[in-house]
């Protein structure tokens, strides 16, 4: 495969941009190759190399390159009509009428532009509705690049995980393994009274995949209700692709009482969400007292792109064709594993796929068959990551450095890193599938 022109591109890139790129996790080494166009479940790059594409734009892209032509005659007609107003648009109220109809905690919501914004707003509306600092976030959560949740550390004690963020931050949040109630519980005994929200993601989707054990989220509502404090879910990438339309709180049946969204309800444009009970979410100015604004938020394109994307899911057979594929991907890795690395996780659910590189796993009978289910009875239970530190402790070099180049030199992109997750779109086939899993196959 030649990269001439990627390199050339990232060698100038470096000049101008910090890293060469915009966003942290596009840095894959030894540089990037840089896209040229996309194409169904393909990308091409600058060289005219095309990758069968699972990275999806890290999560926004639930069809593909191409989108539908509904959705794609929305965006052309609201980006003629003249890009934003700094008025408000009928299609924003048909967006967030959508959201409302189908996401059960959401009875009303505020649309920003970035997930960051969306956790960052969440954050600031629980504190003021509550009247408290403290948060509770889970070791290897992700909630974007806001100053409160990029901490490290633990229950005893955080500090900002980059410079820039003052210590004095890192004092309100609480950082707890994901799946540890016990601990969790502790913490409420102990802050119960300053807590004025859990922040979570209901799976971890940005640290490998990491699936909840049982009764763990139960138990997260129980504890917030019994001390007053608010459960927010971080469904900026599992909102409209885990659980479908009612997103993953649908599937695990938990009501939390803010939600955060992004990735797919922009169909593909910038675009951010907080919602929830009315009660809570009214506080927003100008309504109520906590100040909430933006120049971009409720773009006319972006809502658009947003509502025909969900329409169009809600029309056609498009989380059915996902998740399939998605199973299939994960049960044939399943089996590939247990061949030539059974120490190694598959891990994910519905359309998200991911590989951990585990080192204790045994593999053998009666092992989840598509992706780790936290299964008690499952010969793998106790090697199969449950929290941040265990996905952390897998062989995070070897699928950098070794695996993930020989992917890409098979013409598959996956996401560069072991924490990133990887997408099944709707333009993928199961020809494609096929052909991933000799991918596999062949490079494990
Ligand atoms: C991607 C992501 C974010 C950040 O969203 P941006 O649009 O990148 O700011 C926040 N939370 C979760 C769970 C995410 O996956």
């Amino acid at each position: 495969m030649n990269h001439e022109n990627s390199r050339e591109l990232y060698d100038r890139a470096l000049s101008v941009l910090p890293g060469g790129v915009n966003s942290s996790v596009r840095a894959s080494m030894p540089y990037p190759f840089f896209v040229e166009d996309g194409d169904g479940a393909h990308v091409v790059d600058a060289d005219g190399n095309r990758y069968l594409d699972y990275v999806m734009g890290y999560g926004p892209l639930l069809y593909g390159h191409d989108l539908p032509d509904p959705v794609e005659a929305a965006i052309q007609s609201h980006a003629s009509a003249g890009p934003m107003y700094g008025a408000p648009t009928e299609v924003e109220v048909d967006l967030a009428e959508f959201v409302t109809r189908h996401v059960p905690s959401v009875e009303m919501l505020r649309f920003v532009n970035s997930g960051t914004e969306a956790t960052v707003s969440a954050v600031r509306l629980a504190r003021a509705y509550t009247g408290r600092d403290k948060i509770v976030v889970m070791q290897g959560g992700y909630h974007g690049a806001q100053e409160s949740t990029l901490v490290e550390g633990g229950p005893d004690g955080a500090r900002p995980s980059s410079p820039g963020i003052p210590e004095s931050f890192a004092e309100h949040t609480i950082p707890v393994p994901f799946n540890d109630t016990d601990t969790i519980a502790d913490v409420f005994a102990e802050h119960g009274d300053d807590i004025a929200a859990v922040l979570t993601e209901p799976m971890l989707g940005n640290m490998g995949v990491v699936m909840p054990v049982d009764g763990f989220h139960e138990s997260l509502r129980d504890l917030c209700d019994e001390y007053g404090s608010l459960l927010i879910f971080d469904e900026v990438i599992t909102g409209f692709r885990v659980g479908g339309l009612g997103c993953a709180q649908s599937e695990f049946g938990i009501t939390p009482d803010l939600t955060t969204l992004g990735k797919i309800v922009g169909g593909g444009f910038p675009v951010g969400a907080v919602g929830g009970r009315a009660e809570i979410v009214e506080h927003l100015t100008p309504g109520g007292d906590v100040f909430q604004s933006g120049t971009f938020s409720g773009h006319p394109v972006t809502m658009a792109a947003g509502l025909e994307t969900l329409r169009y899911a809600a029309e056609n057979d498009v989380y059915d064709h996902v998740n399939a594929l998605g199973e299939q991907l994960r049960a044939g890795i399943t089996d590939i594993l247990e061949e030539r690395a059974p120490e190694y996780t598959v891990v994910g659910t519905g359309s998200i796929f991911k590989t951990i590189f585990t080192r204790e796993g045994r593999g053998g009978e009666g092992r989840c068959e598509a992706g780790c289910r936290q299964r008690e009875d499952c010969p793998n239970y106790d090697a199969c990551p449950k929290t941040g530190a265990d996905v952390a402790a897998a062989e995070t070099n070897r699928w950098e450095r070794v695996f993930w180049q020989e992917m890409k030199d098979r013409g598959i992109f996956l996401t560069a890193n072991q924490f990133e997750a990887q997408f099944v779109s709707y333009a993928h086939t199961e020809a494609d599938v096929q052909r991933t899993l000799d991918a596999y196959q062949d490079a494990l």
